[in-house]
């Protein structure tokens, strides 16, 4: 099987300004294409320490993809690094200092002097076209290995990437198709959730069951390869469906399925209503479920009852319950619940009330104590969780939790199927 390597250059990128999505991107496409990325290096703008990751991307893989380094400022060696592994020199190409002259020209600006190293190739190189911009692509082949040199910008690598690089390597990945079926769990941690799996996760399997995990969710990847598309795609189905019965309800979609736009789906097919008070979140939940277009179909009201006077001038919270039991708490929790789903006329409410820290926690009631009721005409239920790390992951974790906890109320009554 053909496998390629992934290289990206920029000192950005090591000194933490900016994150590498391009090489993430690169790595999704390759192995949709049929070619496996087995290696990927990270490297600043040095010309030596780009030559060397180079050669060892080459000893890894058979097609070296490059992303970086091709701007006309001083910092930017990929060409130059490209001339030197080749052992060749830079060329201007007519054509192309024709093509950035006009770039220039079209915006009715100078070429500044800088940009002619752009039309600059390795002897024997050629260009891959940059629509977006001035900075072409090289393409290069050096002892049958392929090399892909790309600019950083993300959006002009990915033009080039789908116009001038994944179409010559389409014949390449052929024999050898690979499917990726996410299936999306939340509402255990990711080491129990393994050990529900059985070997399902054992390393050299195909399909290969890889475990992200983010915000409480986590995310099974079944990577399946065969000799045809269709076999491939059997096989995740199976796998699928394996982890479907493995996991029950704890899976909540699959691929890009999220929380509210499930619970969102299931509001909108059985025409329910839904009403939102919130107060550690401060809008969160109801940003969360709004962020879903359609949502006006069933979200009715958002209340922000940060204070405990907003929960009992807004809501009827009464401020006996307050004082008694303090604002976080399973019993104004549950009346915040009562209160905004009899306010609203909706058919369900879901309330929250916690701590999200830094500060404001004690040891009876310490910072990450969420409270999060669900009630709908019938029933109240109310969940004490306790979260941790960060305020922004608290915040999180809560109005996800609350999201799943309506999906469950929904699912126990059969009525959705993750
Ligand atoms: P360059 O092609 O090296 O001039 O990169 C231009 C810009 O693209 C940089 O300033 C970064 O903002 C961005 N960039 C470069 N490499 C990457 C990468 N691997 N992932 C995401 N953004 C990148
Ligand atoms: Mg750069």
């Amino acid at each position: 099987m053909i496998k390629a390597c992934v290289v990206s250059i920029g000192n950005e990128l090591l000194n933490g300004h900016t994150t590498d999505t391009n090489c993430s991107y690169i790595c999704g496409r390759l192995l949709s294409t049929g070619i496996p990325v087995v290696s990927a290096y990270t490297v600043g703008d040095d010309i030596k320490q780009i030559v060397r990751s180079l050669k060892r991307a080459a000893e890894d893989a058979d097609i070296v993809i490059v992303t970086g380094g091709l701007g006309p400022t001083d910092d930017d060696i990929t060409r130059q690094a490209f001339a030197e592994l080749l052992g060749v020199r830079l060329q201007v190409k007519s054509a192309l200092l024709k093509d950035i002259r006009k770039f220039f020209s079209d915006r009715g600006l100078p070429m500044p002097e800088k940009n002619i190293i752009q039309a600059c190739v390795p002897k024997g190189a050629s260009v891959l076209e940059n629509p977006f911009g001035t900075a072409p692509g090289i393409f290069a082949k050096m002892k049958r290995k392929l090399f892909f040199a790309m600019p950083g910008v993300p959006v002009e690598m990915k033009e080039m990437l789908e116009k001038a690089v994944l179409p010559r390597l389409a014949k390449k990945g052929a024999g050898s198709f690979t499917i990726v079926k996410k299936v999306r769990c939340f509402g255990m941690g990711e080491s129990v959730l393994a050990e529900k799996l059985g070997n399902l996760m054992d390393r050299g399997r195909n399909p290969l069951i890889n475990s992200t995990v983010g915000s409480g969710i986590i995310t099974l990847h079944v990577v399946a390869s065969a000799g045809t598309k269709k076999q491939a795609e059997q096989m995740a189905k199976k796998d699928v469906n394996r982890l479907r019965s493995l996991l029950g309800n704890l899976i909540f979609g699959v691929d890009d399925q999220t929380l509210p736009e499930v619970v969102g789906h299931w509001l909108l097919q059985n025409r329910k209503t839904i009403t939102v008070a919130e107060s550690c979140t401060g809008g969160l939940l109801t940003k969360l479920i709004t962020d879903i277009p359609g949502a006006s179909e069933y979200f009715t009201h958002g209340w922000i009852t940060y204070s405990n006077r907003a929960k009992t001038e807004l809501l009827g919270v009464p401020k006996q319950l307050i004082e008694k039991y303090g604002a976080v708490s399973e019993q104004v929790a549950s009346a915040m619940a009562i209160a905004a789903r009899h306010k609203a006329k909706s058919d369900f409410a879901i309330a929250i009330t916690g701590i999200a820290g830094p500060a404001g926690g004690s040891k009876q009631k310490p910072v990450g104590l969420v409270y999060i009721s669900v009630c709908d005409g019938a029933d109240c239920q109310t969940k004490k969780c306790l979260f941790s790390y960060t305020r922004e992951l608290i915040r999180t974790r809560a109005a996800l939790t609350a999201l799943n906890m309506l999906r469950l109320w929904s699912s126990r009554a059969k009525r959705l199927k993750p």
